[in-house]
């Protein structure tokens, strides 16, 4: 057994001080194994708000002063306490989001990695000089950090939902404000305990909870914030980037898919089971990028289904800090009744369950994993994002067939193919309408890639250089000698 972290009350983090909600209000954090109230997690106030604005600006004003290169070690150094802790970080996240303990810690160790990548990164943000039309003039670019920003992050990976837009942020010299997700508040606290920890100056990171809808609207509409990025569902998505739109913020969003897994003819079989089946079942499916419509060529979809059922009953479920548990618990009970209505419609459109099906247990968000086959192209899991542990399986003929399926919805984020020939990669390559596309792999989305999605998915990236530059702006300055 791993041994339990007892789980510590989440406060607000303004000035680099731990502090409760002006008024004291507190909402519970529930542990999804069982059911049961864990912990607390402290309301923000606007009196409290008003307070962690004023610390970002000041914050702001020291940060962006910081070199680049100093501005680097200090988030070398939060990066290198992130890993050092990683095991009890993970036990904590474990306890308040379900995913299995191996999962929890890899996410620690993962945002130490983008934050490595962006505090280096952040030491190549160059301008640029441009040949001036008048010999006595120097005409320059320099890149500039945008301002403070306010952050919202959900619940499905706590750490790592918040690590690529702080690293992108501090490596450009802004201060970060984040609401993190009031499920799971103590392991994004510890986060950036760490940075707190590596000697950041007050303000340049803050932290709060409280009512989602309030804070955004009133973080949002603020004038000290001058850049606004989240990641969630798509209707909010939309709502908050309405809501910046307005106020003239520049706005990431990295909002819901709907991957495509299209297996063709000639693709390596048991690759694509291992690959995307693996994929499909981290943690428990609640992820952006998770496969979610598996389109398989006609002459092999019962081999592949049989496969794919075969693997998915080998996963062990249970409470993620017990050894051996290689799926955990939904992350709350709202899942557990967007499952129950999924299956429902999944069968009365005429899928065959292959394979799980139903709630686990009565303590507790355990969920079989679940595959489907035969899925209708009406059935509500092939037109809005399951985010959970079902796989949906589909035959096709042709690829154009598949292409033409995979396009069909209004999501982009993430794609994935299996096929051996080159003819095929290409015109998957050419064609998929998604940000992401992993060909005879699982997905690897690395800090150095950029991360993001089209149409619904929304716009901007979190990963790359592409996601320096959101939280930069280009000024043009032109000096004359005189
Ligand atoms: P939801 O749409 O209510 O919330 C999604 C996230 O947005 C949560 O973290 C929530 O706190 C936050 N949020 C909600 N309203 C907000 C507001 N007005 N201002 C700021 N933040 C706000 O749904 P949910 O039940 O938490 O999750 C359901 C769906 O959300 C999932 O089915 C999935 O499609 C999507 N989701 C996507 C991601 C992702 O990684 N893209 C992560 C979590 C949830």
């Amino acid at each position: 057994m791993t041994t339990t972290t007892s789980y510590p009350d989440t406060r607000l983090l303004i000035n680099n001080e731990w502090c409760d909600a002006e008024g004291g209000k507190t909402q519970d954090v529930v542990n999804p194994a069982t059911g049961k109230a864990i912990g607390k997690v402290a309301h923000a106030s606007i009196k409290d708000l008003d307070r962690a604005l004023a610390a970002a600006q000041a914050g702001f004003e020291k940060w962006r002063k910081t070199p680049a290169n100093e501005r680097a070690i200090i988030m070398r150094k939060a990066a290198g306490l992130l890993r050092e802790r990683a095991a009890d970080i993970g036990r904590i996240l474990t306890q308040e989001q379900g995913k299995p303990f191996v999962e929890a810690r890899g996410e620690a160790i993962a945002g130490a990695d983008i934050i490595e990548w962006f505090a280096d990164e952040g030491r190549r943000t160059y301008g640029r000089i441009i040949p001036s039309r008048n010999i006595n003039a120097q005409q320059l670019v320099i890149k500039e950090p945008v301002g403070p920003v306010a952050a919202f992050t959900p619940w499905n990976f706590p750490i790592n939902q918040i690590v690529r837009k702080l690293g992108a942020a501090l490596a450009s010299g802004c201060s970060f404000l984040v609401k993190a997700p009031e499920e799971t508040p103590a392991s994004p606290a510890a986060l950036l305990q760490c940075f707190v920890d590596a000697g950041i100056a007050p303000g340049v990171v803050g932290l709060v909870y409280g009512n989602p809808a309030e804070i955004s609207s009133y973080l949002i509409s603020h004038p000290i914030i001058r850049k606004v990025t989240f990641t969630g569902s798509t209707p909010v998505g939309k709502q908050l980037a309405a809501m910046a739109g307005q106020h003239m913020k520049r706005a990431t969003m990295e909002l819901g898919g709907h991957a495509p897994v299209i297996v063709a003819a000639d693709a390596d079989i048991a690759l694509a089971v291992k690959a995307a089946g693996a994929a499909k079942f981290r943690n428990a499916g609640q992820v952006c990028i998770s496969p979610t419509r598996f389109l398989v060529h006609n002459s092999i979809r019962a081999e592949f289904a049989k496969a794919m059922t075969a693997q998915t009953e080998k996963l062990k479920l249970g409470d993620g800090l017990a050894e051996g548990t290689t799926l955990g618990p939904l992350a709350n009970s709202r899942r557990i009744a967007a499952m129950d209505k999924i299956l429902a419609d999944a069968r009365a459109t005429g899928a065959k369950v292959l394979t799980g099906g139903e709630r686990v247990g009565s303590e507790g968000n355990f969920f079989a994993p679940t595959v489907l086959d035969e899925v209708s192209l009406q059935a509500d899991v092939f037109n809005n994002e399951p985010f959970g542990p079902i796989a949906a399986i589909r035959g096709f003929e042709t690829l154009d067939e598949a292409i033409a399926e995979a396009n069909r919805l209004p999501f982009g984020l993430a794609g994935y193919a299996f096929t051996q020939s080159i003819k095929n990669a290409h015109q998957l390559a050419q064609q998929m309408e998604v940000g992401m596309l992993w060909i005879n792999q699982p997905a690897a989305p690395t800090p150095e890639a950029p991360f993001g999605g089209v149409k619904d998915s929304g716009y901007g990236s979190e990963g790359g250089p592409e996601a320096m530059e959101a939280y930069l702006v280009a000024k043009s300055v032109s000096i004359m000698a005189v």
